[in-house]
């Protein structure tokens, strides 16, 4: 070899920059010396791309004056150039564009940039090929087997280069992955697929579970933490990572000093290029999280007070899992109770029932107790009682019952139960619409009330009416009958009230007990109560025409009264049959009165404007207060039938008729007795000075035609 040649690789090896396994630079000195030892114009390396399936160059050293640029070359492009380089230490091509192994780049490469010979040595390492080194020539030549020889050093030293490269690459990556690992906040443990021993835990998870690095390498996995603590919990978990790949999961751990902390854990199988399988289990503490995440729930489903979960959570829970009974309890008269005795009495009250419900729930078994309402408590239970429901039902109003203490004095609280077993539900109806049927029930009676075979029947009853309402009217299904109000002293007509009526397709003619309320709850009295009020005026309208004074006396319900349309209907049908003014009286009750006193009595005055006279029916029912009486424009008042029936029996009933009387003739109201029936009833209230009568003993609700012929052409009113 030339002394030349020996010198360039003896510089080649000593270049601190191949030592040092900067593959690059080494690659650039290596082209340089090509180029000058065999007087070559340009010399190039290039690397394979980690898959293999390209050359990329690296770089290239050419003559002043040559530019050639390269781009990778895909083995697929040149098969047989490559396939040369695996099988040939060297590739001699003296006439390139000739060469088997090197024609396929003539037309873009060998003769575009006047390449005549090509001198190029594999680059290995272990026998596998990482590069190429390619010295090209413009002239044609004739490469000896010393320049191919010296070639391929210059390649051995560039796989050095590549190999020291690889090397200290390799190992500051493994220093950087175990730095990580130690110093990684997450807990690590890598444990042997196959023998299930453990190769790995970090200095978190030490940490977290005591003990040294030392106490854990090599020993069985039962060792780590979760195996000692739930140890089903995490032979499941095994089992899941091994037969899929990958589990993961939130467990409750107890630390040496025994803190319980929650972490969530994730376990992947990993196979080694060697094919040795491990499992990396990494945990992160969510103690936090939980606890956070905890306490918005208690927020959003506990009830502050009583610290029982709330009407939400109870609702959320009824529809995920399906219970088998709910109890609800409803403490009595616990409006009147706080007015009477103060809110903070009344809260206090409220934890003291909360407290022994929950204790009492608990003993029974009972998955859940809430507070859902300001006085109404449920008891839900997710698996069949030990007793039977009605029996455990009373045995619980049995342990509240008892008076709750506060500050010193004895508050006496009665609570009304009922309850449902979910079994009689079936899929038509609602839990909560069957609780609070059973405890309309319960509230009638003071008994216990289970939701029963009755129960299930009125209601499925109630939802039938409910639909057939709908249609009702379009059917034209309603018809008002009229009831004569006789002006007691002459014994003569004065009016009618219109009183509602159903023709019901199956049911035949039912009262307005049977739909009124349901109408109410289900938005249907408001075009229900606009019918009868325009049918009732156009007959007046009618009747008015022979007997101009003629009074008609129409119901209202607190819904119309708070709906906002009835102000617009009375306008409305007043001003188009030009009525007698104070002949339209509405009835309403005492209790609609109060629900929202202001919106109501504002309403009142703009309906008294219009010549429309209020009256007050069902009166001594409900709680009126004289002091309304008198802010609103009423004119009437109509003692409930419940006093008048019992007057020849009570003697309570005796003294109270006459005082009502007399107070309302004190404020100027006309006061009508209802339900007259009996000659006796007539005299005391004839005795009384009651002014109008209304009842069976005078006459029955009729329709339209039998009105007319038994009442108006008989008597001739007004
Ligand atoms: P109300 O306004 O107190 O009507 C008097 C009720 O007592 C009527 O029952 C009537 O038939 C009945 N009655 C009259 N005299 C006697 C009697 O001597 N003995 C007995 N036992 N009963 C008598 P009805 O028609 O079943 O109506 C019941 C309630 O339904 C009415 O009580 C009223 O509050 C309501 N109502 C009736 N029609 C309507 C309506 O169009 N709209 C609204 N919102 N409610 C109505
Ligand atoms: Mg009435
Ligand atoms: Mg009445």
């Amino acid at each position: 070899m030339k002394q030349g040649r020996a010198d360039a690789i003896e510089q080649l090896i000593q270049l601190p920059e191949k030592q040092a396994g900067d593959f690059t630079h080494t690659a650039q000195v290596a082209a340089r010396l090509a180029c000058e030892q065999l007087g070559a114009e340009t010399a190039s390396i290039w690397r394979f791309s980690d898959d293999q399936s390209a050359l990329l160059p690296v770089c290239r050293h050419q003559m002043a004056g040559q530019t050639i640029v390269d781009a990778p070359i895909h083995t697929d492009a040149a098969p047989d150039y490559f396939s040369h380089l695996y099988q040939h230490r060297f590739l001699r091509a003296d006439v390139a564009r000739l060469h088997p192994a090197t024609k396929a780049f003539a037309p873009s490469y060998l003769v575009p940039n006047g390449i005549h010979a090509m001198l190029d040595a594999g680059i290995r390492i272990n026998g596998h090929l990482e590069g190429v080194i390619c010295v090209e020539s413009l002239r044609p030549r004739q490469w000896s087997a010393e320049d191919a020889h010296w070639v391929g050093q210059l390649a051995d030293q560039l796989a050095l280069a590549l190999a020291t490269q690889h090397q200290s690459s390799q190992a500051n990556q493994l220093d950087l992955f175990r730095h990580a690992m130690e110093q990684s906040s997450q807990r690590l443990v890598i444990v042997d697929a196959d023998s299930l021993v453990i190769r790995y835990v970090n200095q978190a998870y030490v940490r977290l579970a005591g003990g040294r690095v030392e106490d854990y390498i090599d020993k069985p996995v039962k060792h780590l933490m979760m195996f000692q603590q739930n140890p089903e919990h995490a032979q499941l978990a095994l089992e899941e990572v091994q037969e899929r790949g990958f589990c993961r999961g939130e467990a409750q751990v107890v630390t040496p000093k025994g803190v319980v902390r929650w972490i969530d854990f994730r376990a992947n199988r990993v196979v080694t290029e060697n094919n040795q399988a491990y499992l990396v289990l990494y945990s992160d503490d969510i103690t936090a999280e939980r606890e956070h995440k905890a306490e918005l729930e208690n927020l959003a489903w506990r009830c502050a007070l009583t610290g029982l979960y709330n009407r939400a959570y109870f609702l959320k829970r009824l529809t995920e899992c399906k219970p088998v009974a709910v109890l609800l309890l409803d403490l009595d008269g616990f409006k009147a109770f706080n007015d009477l005795h103060g809110h903070a009495v009344g809260d206090r009250v409220l934890k003291e029932i909360a407290r022994r419900l929950r204790h009492g729930a608990e003993r029974l078994g009972a998955a859940l107790t809430a507070r859902i309402g300001a006085d109404e408590f449920v008891v839900q239970f997710d698996v069949p009682p030990q007793q039977e429901l009605k029996a455990l039902a009373l045995g619980l109003k049995a342990r509240i019952d008892s008076p709750v203490q506060v500050g010193g004095r004895s508050y006496q609280v009665s609570l009304s139960l009922a309850g449902v077993c979910f079994d009689l539900l079936g899929d038509q109806v609602d839990p909560m619409a069957a609780l609070d049927l059973a405890m309309e029930r319960a509230k009638h009676t003071g008994k216990v009330q289970l939701f029963d075979h009755a129960l299930r029947e009125r209601f499925c009853e109630q939802v039938q009416i409910q639909q057939d309402l709908r249609k009702a009217l379009v059917r034209k299904e309603f018809e008002l009958h009229y009831q004569p109000l006789v002006e007691l002293e002459s014994g003569r007509v004065r009016g009618a009230e219109a009183l509602l009526r159903w023709r019901h397709p199956q049911q035949g003619q039912l009262g307005p007990a049977r739909f009124i309320e349901i109408a109410e709850d289900s938005g249907a009295i408001e075009p229900i109560g606009r019918w009868v009020l325009e049918t009732a005026l156009y007959q007046l309208h009618l009747w008015q025409r022979r007997w101009p004074n003629l009074q008609m006396h129409v119901n209202v319900s607190a819904k119309q009264l708070l709906g906002g349309e009835l102000y617009e209907i009375c306008w409305n049908q007043l001003n188009r049959y030009r009525l007698t003014p104070g002949t339209l009286i509405l009835e309403i009750t005492e209790t609609s009165l109060l629900e929202e006193i202001q919106v109501v009595s504002r309403l009142c005055n703009q309906l008294g404007e219009l010549g429309i006279v209020l009256a007050i029916d069902d009166f001594g029912t409900g709680y009126s207060s004289m002091r309304y009486l008198q802010r609103l424009p009423v004119r009437k008042l109509k003692i409930d039938r419940s006093f008048v029936m019992d007057l020849e029996h009570s003697r309570e009933n005796r003294e109270i008729v006459p005082a009502i009387i007399a107070m309302g003739q004190a404020l100027d109201l006309v006061v009508t007795a209802e339900g007259v029936e009996t000659a006796e009833q007539h005299e005391f209230l004839k005795a009384c000075g009651c002014d109008m009568v209304q009842g069976f003993l005078y006459g029955r609700p009729v329709d339209v035609h039998q009105f007319e012929a038994q009442y108006l052409r008989v008597t001739e009113p007004a």
